[in-house]
């Protein structure tokens, strides 16, 4: 590891390659030639226009897309994705459609409800969010104009196995921490989002992936800037967009297919999270893991020890050997350890080991 770096388990903002950092580095008070940062060329200069147009085409190559698809780099974060989707697609007659599996699932029903355009198409908070919803916990109406689905629940630590099936009701998914985590077949879903910070670059871009045809259903009713198909025609280029975070964004694609695309990802990410999982597993009690077994998250192991005091000891400990942000969300307790694509096998390993020192010493 670099010195002078720590291992950063943190949700969200969350470690970033250090292969993408360096190069940003190197090049960022002389971007491509043109004597100027990437935060002080115009975003309509030719330089930035080839960032913004590569990150696409990279992201789309990485997700098996063709020309159906298009990518959007828009601001506000999945929070302003939470009302826009209903703003844009939903209606009185044509409610959208809620998966609830956690928190942000269940924000981003609260928007379509604020619209009185929402309705609940299954949940699993009865159990404490720890398992996502399956088929058969799912009612999809077949007038809804979506189904919404929170793939990878980032406070809960449990993902979809599956993709749900919905007849001919559009998928919405927001992927905010399993974006580009692992092959999904994308062509099954008709708009995916995620925030930034977690898994593609800096916080300050979502990144919205959907077909053409959907975006282009905006109503005209709804102001400028909250159309999907205004970004569409002007390339997400309406107002001033966050030129340095979809500099960055465009970086971490290209270092995806360099890793060898989103398969090597799936594999190095299942690895890394059976790592934790079998500490916990094979604690005999001592970490309880919160997900259920099916629905585990690749991304957010979560778990917690005997007592809060152990957790406190073990947040403290870890911290100290440079293994940080380990701290679980409040509605959930315990610990959550992020582990997004760019977190380095040798994190979760060196993770791991001070997990089963720390339950030796005080088991
Ligand atoms: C972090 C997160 C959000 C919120 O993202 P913002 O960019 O802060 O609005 C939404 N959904 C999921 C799944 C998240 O992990």
């Amino acid at each position: 590891m670099e010195a002078n770096r720590v291992y950063n388990f943190n949700p969200g903002p969350a470690v970033q390659p250090l292969e993408v950092l360096k190069e940003a580095q190197s090049e960022f008070l002389n971007f491509a030639g043109t004597g100027e940062s990437i935060i002080e060329i115009s975003h309509r200069a030719k330089e930035f226009e080839k960032v913004l147009n590569d990150a696409k085409a990279d992201i789309k190559e990485l997700m098996g897309l063709g020309d159906d698809y298009e990518v959007l780099f828009l601001q506000g974060g999945a929070s302003l994705q939470f009302a826009m989707i209903p703003a844009n697609f939903a209606t009185e007659e044509h409610k959208g459609a809620y998966v609830i599996s956690g928190s942000f699932a269940e924000k981003a029903y609260k928007e379509a409800k604020v619209l009185e355009v929402g309705t609940i198409a299954g949940s699993s908070k009865d159990d404490d969010f720890r398992h996502v919803p399956t088929q058969d916990e799912i009612k999809v109406p077949q007038d809804a104009a979506y189904l919404h689905v929170c793939y990878n629940n980032t406070i809960y630590g449990t993902e979809y196995h599956y993709i749900p099936e919905t007849g001919n009701v559009p998928l919405v998914a927001d992927m905010s921490s399993d974006m580009l985590s692992r092959p999904i077949d994308f062509k099954k879903f008709t708009f995916i989002y995620a925030g930034a910070q977690k898994n593609l670059g800096p916080a300050g871009v979502v990144v919205v992936v959907a077909k053409k045809s959907f975006l282009e259903k905006s109503p005209t009713d709804i102001p400028t800037i909250m159309r999907y198909s205004t970004h569409l025609e002007k390339n997400s280029l309406y107002n001033t967009p966050p030129a340095f975070c979809i500099y960055m964004v465009g970086k971490t694609a290209a270092w995806l297919k360099k890793q060898g695309g989103l398969a090597a990802m799936a594999e190095r990410n299942a690895k890394k999270s059976k790592l934790l999982y079998d500490v916990i597993d094979n604690s005999n009690g001592f970490y309880r893991g919160h997900a259920s077994k099916e629905s585990r998250s690749f991304m957010n192991v979560t778990f917690r020890l005997p007592s809060e005091e152990l957790e406190k000891k073990f947040v403290d400990e870890a911290k100290a050997i440079d293994l940080c942000g380990v701290k679980g969300h409040r509605s959930v307790g315990g610990m959550r350890a992020s582990i997004y694509n760019a977190m380095p096998i040798e994190g979760v390993e060196k993770l791991a080991d001070f997990m089963e020192k720390f339950k030796k010493a005080n088991a």
